[in-house]
């Protein structure tokens, strides 16, 4: 069953905090999203914690993980 999670991540760039909708199916991957305060394009890593809960990374798009 696929669900979607809401998360919090500050911009690496702003520090603003903003909300993104995550997939579950997404754990593991990274993907780039603009942010919706400065419109620059943060690399946001999806982890999954030891309980299983997703978590979410922000990166700025030059930083290497
Ligand atoms: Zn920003």
């Amino acid at each position: 069953m696929r669900s979607l999670v809401e998360q919090k991540v500050s911009c690496p760039y702003c520090g603003e905090s903003i909300e993104i909708l995550i997939d579950q199916e997404e754990a593991g991957e990274q993907y780039i999203e603009d942010c919706q305060v400065c419109c620059r394009p943060i690399t946001l890593q999806v982890l999954l914690d030891v309980e299983g809960h997703l978590i979410v990374s922000a990166h700025d798009e030059n930083e290497s993980i």
